[in-house]
């Protein structure tokens, strides 16, 4: 990015890192380092160019005239230490749901749904924790636009209300705190507050910048200022998609469904989902035989920041990977064959690190290699303790970083996230999941157990300093 800057000084244009610039400029730009610049666009007629043999890969990000955006929903997580009510939350705002004719409905829980807040549209992503999120962002699929941060207000912040705040903070989401469990003998919202400008957080009645809000999962109290505040969060951050672009969603929630096959919850980020439609997600063709919304009722299309139930997939996607409209579904099909052979010769020739003892291999002059790593434990706090150790530990040619960190046995989408970011799975304490060691063995990722703190610090340690035997 420092180049980019210093390039752009050159042609008189100042800017930061992550603000925007003219398609001009950056055509220029393009130009100096030799990159023909090129502009989305739509094609004609039938999917697939005649004269190329390959299937044209969906562009990764829509560039869409601002005359074309119509705002969406913005999309909500809630985040926060376990038991400080997120759930009851999620529950409440469900169950008080104001769209008419939805009262009393059923909801079904597909992973994420829709309200409709006095004519704002909000959206939730029902699976509290941050598990998701960081797997989503490990996969570049994030779609949260605003992190609620909850925090009891009889227990104020705790280890993973820190974690939270870290997670929201690296990927600069917008912020809204929940004090909740206002309606306890116990409850201190000034110590919260307090506690928040500790961990950089500067509540707005303290002068800063973050909005808070004194709630009750039990009572309802202020849970009228929070969708509130969450609407008037959504248009500040003017949260706009094409309604009309080539329809994308991101998967969220998938499993295997008796009477159904593979079925996921994806969220729809661009264009408009509709029964039908071919698309690719990850590897695999799909085509969309039928969705269902978050009532369980059919629908038939479902637009920006809406999620659905989808079914018709070829094979059970991964949470996070990204559903992509095809203009035909032989094109479909011939891209999932490609990526899947791509897959294979990845995996071959991956230049990522999978093993610790290969990590001094990726040390480049004087580039430090990542060694990138997903730690489950027994409990959070000899999670967190093991991670400021390693954390702790110097080395002029490694970096370590925590792709995650949390309690609980090794999962398959831990493994999924390992192989995805070219990690290592360490576990303290804590066992592997059967189909986690499937996963390890088909992705090629290495898992490391240990039932004792130093060696796994000296472990990590040696990797670090290039002192683990090579594996032959
Ligand atoms: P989560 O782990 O963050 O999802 O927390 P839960 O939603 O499961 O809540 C944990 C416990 O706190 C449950 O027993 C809830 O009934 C209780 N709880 C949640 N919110 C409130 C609240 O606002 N007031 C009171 N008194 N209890 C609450």
């Amino acid at each position: 990015s420092f180049q980019l800057m210093a390039d752009l000084i050159k042609l008189e244009v100042f800017v930061a890192p992550h603000q925007a610039i003219e398609p001009e400029i950056a055509e220029k730009l393009c130009e100096m380092h030799g990159f023909v610049f090129e502009r989305e666009k739509r094609e004609k007629g039938g999917g697939v160019h005649k004269e190329k043999k390959k299937v044209k890969e969906p562009k990764a990000v829509e560039h869409e005239p601002e005359e074309k955006l119509e705002y969406r929903a913005p999309i909500i997580t809630f985040m926060g230490h376990v038991d400080h009510g997120k759930t009851s939350l999620l529950d409440y705002v469900r169950k008080s749901r104001v769209t008419k004719g939805e009262a009393g409905g059923i909801t079904q829980h597909i992973g994420a749904y829709h309200v409709d807040h006095h004519g704002h549209p909000i959206s939730f992503i029902d699976t509290p924790g941050h598990s998701i999120f960081t797997e989503m962002r490990a996969r570049g699929a994030d779609v949260t636009d605003i992190v609620v941060l909850v925090i009891a207000a009889d227990d104020g912040i705790m280890p993973q209300t820190k974690e939270a705040i870290e997670h929201a903070k690296k990927s600069e989401k917008t912020i809204i705190v929940a004090i909740n469990k206002c309606d306890m003998p116990g409850a201190d919202p000034m110590r919260v507050k307090t506690q928040l400008m500790e961990h950089g957080l500067q509540p707005v009645d303290f002068g800063g910048e973050t909005e808070c809000v004194e709630v009750s999962a039990v009572t309802g109290q202020g849970m009228e200022d929070l969708l509130e505040l969450m609407a008037l969060q959504a248009e500040v951050l003017e949260l706009k998609a094409n309604p009309r672009a080539n329809a994308r969603a991101a998967v969220i929630e998938a499993s295997v469904q008796p009477g159904k096959g593979p079925t996921a919850t994806v969220i729809v980020r661009a264009g408009t989902l509709k029964t039908g439609m071919p698309f690719i997600c990850g590897p695999y063709a799909g085509k969309v035989k039928s969705m269902f919304n978050d009532l369980g009722e059919p629908v038939k299309e479902a637009g920006p920041a809406i999620p659905v139930e989808v079914i018709g997939f070829a094979e059970l996607p991964h949470v996070g990977d990204e559903l992509v409209q095809m203009k035909t579904e032989k094109a479909s099909k011939k891209l999932s064959e490609e990526r899947l052979q791509a897959k294979r010769n990845d995996r071959l020739q991956r230049p990522k690190m999978s093993r610790m003892e290969d990590l001094m291999s990726m040390v480049q002059g004087d580039n430090k290699a990542q060694l990138n790593i997903i730690l489950k434990g027994d409990v959070q706090g000899s999670v967190q303790a093991i991670e400021n150790a390693v954390n702790d530990i110097k080395s002029d040619k490694v970096e370590p970083r925590f792709i995650s960190s949390a309690a609980g046995a090794i999962t398959e989408s831990d493994i999924l996230m390992a192989s995805s970011s070219g990690a290592v799975v360490l576990g303290f304490n804590t066992k592997v999941e059967a189909k986690a060691v499937k996963a390890a063995k088909s992705e090629g990722v290495q898992i490391k157990l240990f039932s004792v703190v130093y060696e796994l610090l000296d472990t990590v340690e040696e990797a670090m300093l290039g002192l683990l035997d090579p594996i032959t």
